[in-house]
């Protein structure tokens, strides 16, 4: 059972989806089929342009930074991913300050104001939705709305790779919205995605930069249903067989689902004794910090199949991680937190009584 928070599993509808014969990209069949994928990403996205991009959630991330960075950006660093903006500024010598905080505790808005306030330059902010390397949620609704009441023109850039079709966000002071395909889309990796507000098509438009990754000749392409360069037509379609599927079952449906299996497996791991790595859980996974991490996570693999996440750099070893994002469903979550309470057992870490599959089960189901 693969529990990793990215890549997530791909359902069979999916798969099948794909599996039909390649189309050729310049045809009014795959522009159809563009057409609905767009409408529906605009949807979930709830910003009005947005680009589908053949490459990994990273290139998303480098095409925000060169596209929207007109003088200097301020980079939020909690973890792998808010350190990856920072990375990129730098190959692109572009200027930037960054903003560091342990993988455990969210930015506060107040930081970001201090920064801003005392610096004029800043005109593009980069945070994560979710920062997956921790499982955080920062408080990127708040620190939009706090930066947009003093500078209105600073772009606010979220990646929500990690939150994107988890929960609701809320756009209103989002300029550039990240999201990938093999995270809560549950398709295989290859596809990112990036959201727009009116604001940051008009930057762009501005000073659009780079050649693959220019965004303004991807967004007036896509504009007409089609793509600047060959579109990756097989994950497009599997990203429309998705998207269907989650507006059928209602993505507010998705995110309160997500919600509640987020927090039955939280408080059924609290119960058997492990502690919640981030001091503000996102409900796309669940981070438990223990110092046998890795021992927990070879006994789910090699007696419970059951395949998660551990941690990387200074917490390697520290942390492992649940995934929560997509359709899984109540049964596998619940094998999810027995599995880990019955290693704990083989480890002689702590006694097994069935504590944290009655927990899931009581929390989840009422
Ligand atoms: C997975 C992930 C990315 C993108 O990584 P890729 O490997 O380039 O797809 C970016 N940000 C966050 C928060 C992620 O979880």
């Amino acid at each position: 059972m693969l529990l990793t928070p990215g890549p997530t599993a791909v359902p069979e509808f999916v798969r099948t989806a794909m599996s039909e014969e390649t189309l050729h990209h310049r045809t009014p069949e795959f522009e159809a089929i563009f057409e609905k994928t767009r409408n529906l990403l605009l949807e979930l996205l709830d910003m009005p342009e947005s680009v589908i991009l053949a490459s990994s959630g990273t290139g998303a991330m480098e095409a925000c930074v060169t596209n929207l960075t007109h003088k200097k950006a301020l980079t939020i660093n909690a973890g792998k991913f808010g350190q990856r903006f920072g990375k990129i500024c730098e190959a692109h010598h572009i200027a930037y300050t960054e903003l560091t905080h342990e993988w455990n505790i969210p930015m506060s808005v107040d930081e970001v104001v201090d920064i801003i306030k005392n610096d004029s330059d800043i005109d593009a902010i980069f945070i994560q939705v979710c920062e997956s390397a921790g499982g955080l949620r920062h408080p990127v609704e708040a620190i939009a709305k706090a930066v947009k009441d003093i500078n209105p023109s600073i772009s606010i850039i979220a990646d929500g790779i990690t939150a994107v079709g988890v929960e609701k966000i809320d756009t209103t002071n989002i300029d550039a919205l990240i999201t990938g395909s093999q995270k809560a889309l549950m398709l295989p990796p290859g596809l990112s995605m990036i959201g727009f507000s009116d604001e940051a098509v008009a930057k762009i438009e501005k000073k659009p930069a780079g050649y693959y990754f220019n965004l303004l000749s991807e967004i007036k392409k896509q504009k007409q249903n089609t793509t600047a360069y060959t579109a990756a037509t097989t994950l497009i379609i599997g990203l429309g067989a998705i998207l269907e599927k989650l507006k059928t079952i209602g993505f507010d449906n998705l995110y309160a689902d997500t919600a509640k299996r987020a927090k039955a497996t939280r408080d059924a791991l609290i119960a058997i004794g492990l502690e919640i790595y981030p001091t503000t859980p996102a409900n796309a996974m669940s981070t438990i910090y223990t110092e046998d991490s890795n021992a927990i996570r070879k006994v789910l693999k090699e007696k419970y199949d059951l395949n998660i996440a551990g941690g990387q750099d200074h917490l390697k070893g520290k942390i492992f991680r649940i995934n929560h994002m997509g359709l899984v469903t109540p049964y596998e979550a619940s094998w999810a937190v027995n599995a880990i309470e019955k290693a704990m057992d083989d480890l002689n870490i702590r006694t097994f009584d069935g504590t944290a599959n009655k927990i899931f089960m009581k929390g989840f189901f009422g």
